[in-house]
């Protein structure tokens, strides 16, 4: 005869609590587990494109966020952009780099600003990456277009239109990772090769070692000497930051 009449019916009861209790912990930290893992997976590409933002060994900086040293007007006059909190942002006329480039690998950070619903096409936070200061890679706010045309982000302007949108929303930090092969020339000058470049737009490869057949609309002339990486003003406070270059080392 039990010695307490209320715990022996209540045994059975609390054991059978006591397994819901278990299995209650387990599905909880399997969700737990689950949705870490999805994070995981959802901060892999962002954490990826941090890794390849940092410049490499050999790489030269041209815009660390502090001052514009690496920089001028294409007159040679001072570089006139204003430098604030690590980013440098349009004013005052396009600048180029006081060094020239030939084949290279390029990073470089920009931000074009949100100008409103006024603002149409070209007018959507317009700049541009001149490469040999020869050919404009266009910047702009594309952000949604579900089709984009010639002279949207990341067109190599006039040649051809990226592959795909990967644009991100005005306000916020785009990348370009670019490998150009610089056009060839013989010793006579004449060129005998043209140039060829990939582009990665925001870890999205959307042009692949694409033929450029001569300069974009504003370009300079190619020469066998290279060229300066030019930014465009076209009116829009357009923010750049982070940008380096690793001479002769496009890999196509
Ligand atoms: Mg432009």
């Amino acid at each position: 005869m039990s010695t307490d009449p209320v715990a022996a019916p209540c045994c059975p009861l609390a054991r059978h609590l006591g397994k819901i209790t278990t299995v209650a912990v387990l599905a909880l930290a399997a969700i737990i587990a689950v949705n870490s893992l999805r994070a995981d997976d959802k901060e892999r590409p962002e954490a990826e494109q941090a890794a390849a933002s940092q410049p490499p060994q050999g790489a030269v900086l041209l815009f660390d966020g502090k001052d514009l040293s690496k920089w001028q007007k294409p007159d040679g006059g001072p570089a006139p952009w204003k430098v604030e909190n690590g980013y440098m942002e349009v004013r005052g006329g396009d600048i180029i780099t006081k060094d020239k480039f030939r084949d290279c690998r390029i990073h470089i950070e920009f931000m074009p600003p949100d100008m409103g619903p006024q603002a149409k096409g070209q007018a959507r936070g317009n700049s541009g990456v001149y490469v040999m200061n020869a050919y404009e890679i266009q910047v702009l706010d594309s952000y949604g277009l579900p089709k984009l045309e010639m002279g949207d982000c990341a067109s190599i302007y006039s040649k051809k239109i990226p592959d795909k949108n990967a644009a991100k929303p005005p306000g916020q930090w785009q990348t370009y990772d670019m490998e150009f092969k610089a056009p060839k020339f013989d010793a006579s000058g004449k060129k005998v090769a043209n140039g060829r470049i990939t582009i990665v737009w925001n870890g999205q490869k959307v042009h692949d070692n694409v033929e450029i057949d001569g300069p974009c609309p504003g370009g300079a002339p190619e020469t066998p000497q290279g060229g300066a990486i030019r930014l465009q003003d076209h009116g829009n406070p357009v923010r750049f930051r982070n940008i380096w270059v690793v001479p002769g080392d496009a890999k196509q």
